[in-house]
C-alpha cells in the first residue's frame, strides 16, 4: 500500500520508505524482507535489471531497514533520526555514488577507505550504494579496488551495486555478490499505483487515461507518475491531450531508437540497419532492446491485417527477453536486427 509523505512532486511524496510500499517485484520483496528479519542479508549485493525498475530505491530501503533505531526490518519507522537522515540523503552511514559520474579510481578508493570505520551518527551499518556500477569496470582500476574490498567486507558494511549492464563487470566481481534480478512492472501494476495516487490526491481521473499512461511508461513508475503529475496539472484527461504531454516528455534515447526502428521498417535491409545502428551505439544495449520491443508492440496494436500482426509478433518474441545475461549482448542484438530485417522482408 502506498503512503503519502511530505510536500513536493508526486514522485517525491509517494516514494516508498518501507518494502511493503513498493509496487511489484513481489518475490524480491519477500526474500529481502526475510533476510533482514533473520539477519542473513549478504554483505555484497548486485542488483540488475532495466533502468527505472526500482534497483536504487530498493538499495535505499535496505539502508533504512538496516539502520532504523526501532530495529532491523523491512518496515523501518521512517520517523527516527536515522531514518530521517537517510531519507534526506544526509546520513553519514549511507554513501551513494553514481559511478557514471564519480566512478574514477581516486573517488572509489576514498569511499572504500572510509567504510571500515564505524558510522559516525551511531547507526549500526554503513551501506555503500554504487549506481551505474558497470562504469566501475574498464581500465580505471576502480573495479579492482572494489574487488579487493569485497574479499574481506567488514561485518558492519554492506555494498550494493546497481546496474543494467552487469556483463560489463568482471565475472569474479559478479561471483562475489548475491545477484538479484529486478523486472519491469506490469502495466496493470503501474495502473493500480496511478489509481491509488489519484484517489489520494482527489484527482478527477479517467481510468482509460491511466491505462494509457501505464502503457506509455514502459513499466517505469517514475515516468508514469511524472506524466500523471503533468496531465493532472493541465487537466488533460482526454487521450489526445495526454498523448501531447507524454510525447513531449518521452526519453530522448527512446526517440532516437524509435527513429532507428522506422528506418528498419522503411529499408528492410540489414546493411543499412547496421549503418544506422552505428549512430545509436552510444545508447546502452538494454535500452535499445526495450525501445525496439516497445516500438513493435505499438506496431502490433496498429497492425492492418493478420499477416502483419504475425510479423510484428515474431519481432517482439526476439526482443522481449533481456540480453544482459549473455556475455556478448551486442552479438545477440546484431543477430536480432538481422532476423528483424528478414521477417519484415517477407511482405515484399
Ligand atoms: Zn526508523
Amino acid at each position: 500500500m502506498i503512503v503519502r509523505r511530505g510536500k513536493g512532486d508526486l514522485n517525491k511524496i509517494y516514494r516508498p520508505c518501507k518494502i511493503s510500499e513498493v509496487v511489484g517485484n513481489e518475490t524480491i520483496k519477500r526474500i529481502i524482507n526475510k533476510a533482514l528479519e533473520n539477519n542473513t542479508l549478504p554483505h555484497a549485493l548486485l542488483f540488475t535489471g532495466p533502468s527505472g525498475c526500482g534497483k536504487t530505491t530498493f538499495a535505499r530501503l535496505i539502508a533504512l531497514g538496516l539502520n532504523c533505531i526501532e530495529g532491523v526490518s523491512g518496515e523501518p519507522c521512517c520517523q527516527c533520526a536515522s531514518c530521517i537522515a537517510i531519507l534526506n540523503l544526509n546520513s553519514f552511514a549511507v554513501i551513494e555514488s553514481d559511478a557514471g559520474r564519480t566512478g574514477d579510481v581516486a573517488t572509489t578508493r576514498k569511499i572504500l577507505e572510509d567504510l571500515p570505520s564505524a558510522p559516525m551518527g551511531g547507526e549500526r551499518y554503513k551501506v555503500a550504494i554504487f549506481d551505474e556500477a558497470h562504469k566501475l569496470g574498464g581500465n580505471s582500476g576502480s573495479e579492482d579496488a572494489l574487488l579487493k574490498f569485497l574479499e574481506d567486507t567488514p561485518e558492519h558494511v554492506y555494498i550494493i551495486l546497481c546496474t543494467n549492464e552487469p556483463q560489463k563487470l568482471k565475472e569474479v566481481t559478479r561471483n562475489r555478490c548475491k545477484i538479484t534480478q529486478f523486472g519491469r512492472l506490469q502495466d496493470d501494476d503501474v495502473c493500480k499505483l496511478l489509481e491509488q495516487v489519484c484517489q489520494f490526491e482527489g484527482f478527477d481521473y479517467k481510468i482509460e487515461i491511466l491505462q494509457y499512461i501505464s502503457e506509455e511508461a514502459n513499466g517505469v513508475p517514475r515516468a508514469a507518475l511524472g506524466y500523471l503529475q503533468q496531465i493532472a496539472a493541465e487537466e488533460s484527461w482526454t487521450k489526445d491531450a495526454a498523448s501531447v504531454v507524454i510525447t513531449a516528455g518521452i526519453d530522448i534515447d527512446y526517440v532516437e531508437v524509435y527513429d532507428f526502428c522506422r528506418l528498419i521498417i522503411k529499408e528492410r535491409n540489414f546493411q543499412s540497419t547496421v549503418k544506422a545502428y552505428s549512430k545509436i551505439k552510444k545508447i546502452p544495449i538494454e535500452i535499445i532492446r526495450m525501445a525496439v520491443c516497445g516500438f513493435f508492440v505499438g506496431c502490433l496494436k496498429r497492425a492492418n491485417n493478420l499477416k502483419e500482426a504475425q510479423q510484428f509478433s515474431e519481432i517482439i518474441d526476439i526482443t522481449s527477453q533481456p540480453y544482459f545475461n549473455n556475455p556478448k549482448p551486442e552479438h545477440i542484438l546484431m543477430n536480432s536486427l538481422f532476423k528483424i530485417t528478414q521477417i519484415l522482408r517477407r511482405t515484399n
